[in-house]
């Protein structure tokens, strides 16, 4: 299967992802997660993101195609793979279909901005593998310690309030146009992610289940 997973910052398409991988063996390609894996290692593409990063912009196309294309091309996703975070504009949509990869649906997340805005501030990621939690609805084992690999679970700079309210603008406006883009292509499948994990779980399982 190959799974695009769409939804605003804070739609819970990570947490999904992960369970999704997991049921169907397929790697989860965050590309968020890959810039800030370079920006911790200091590559280069990784300071150069950081501007864009910090402020809730969305890093250049050619960047994020680059790394997706490299990311693509390895050997575990050649039986399928979810696709988090990536495409966020029409020109890396467009690059996909170029690469000549053939997805199987694009499956969009529906939330409220003001549950969003709610979530966000609740959110926190492991510094170390980048796992992600939340105070209320994804508590670790032990307050403030990522129950994989015990790294210490810290806000992201991106996830302050001000910020959030950027990434939902960009949304609004840059990745939203998706949905009409995969629509047209009869890829796109809608749910609602608006009440606990465990429920948008068993509505992302069954709408795959009708492709
Ligand atoms: P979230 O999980 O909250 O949606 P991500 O971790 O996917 O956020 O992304 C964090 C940031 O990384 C984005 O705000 C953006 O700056 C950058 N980024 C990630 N994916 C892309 C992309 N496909 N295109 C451009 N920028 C991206
Ligand atoms: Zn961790």
């Amino acid at each position: 299967m190959k799974l695009i997973l769409l939804g605003a910052p804070g739609a819970g398409k990570g947490t999904q992802a992960e369970i999704i991988s997991e049921k169907f063996s397929i790697p989860t390609i965050s590309t968020g997660n890959i810039i800030r894996a370079a920006l911790k290692e200091g590559t280069e593409m990784g300071l150069k993101a950081k501007a864009y990063i910090d402020k809730g912009e969305l890093v250049p196309d050619e960047v994020v195609i680059g790394i997706i294309k490299e990311r693509l091309s390895e050997s575990d996703c050649q039986g399928g793979f979810i696709l988090d975070g990536f495409p966020r504009t029409i020109p890396q949509a467009k690059a996909l279909d170029t690469m000549g990869i053939a997805i199987d649906a694009a499956l969009s997340i529906e939330v409220m901005d003001s549950e969003i805005v709610k979530r966000m501030s609740g959110r926190r990621v492991c510094e170390k593998c980048g796992a992600s939690y939340h105070t209320e609805y994804k508590k670790p084992a032990v307050e403030g310690v990522c129950n994989t690999c015990g790294g210490k679970l810290v806000i992201r700079k991106d996830d302050e309030p001000e910020t959030v309210l950027n990434r939902l603008n960009v949304y609004h406006e840059q990745t939203e146009p998706l949905k009409d883009y995969y629509k047209a292509q009869e890829k796109l499948l809608i749910v609602e992610g608006q009440d606990d994990v465990a429920d948008t779980t068993a509505l992302v399982l069954k709408a795959l289940s009708e492709i």
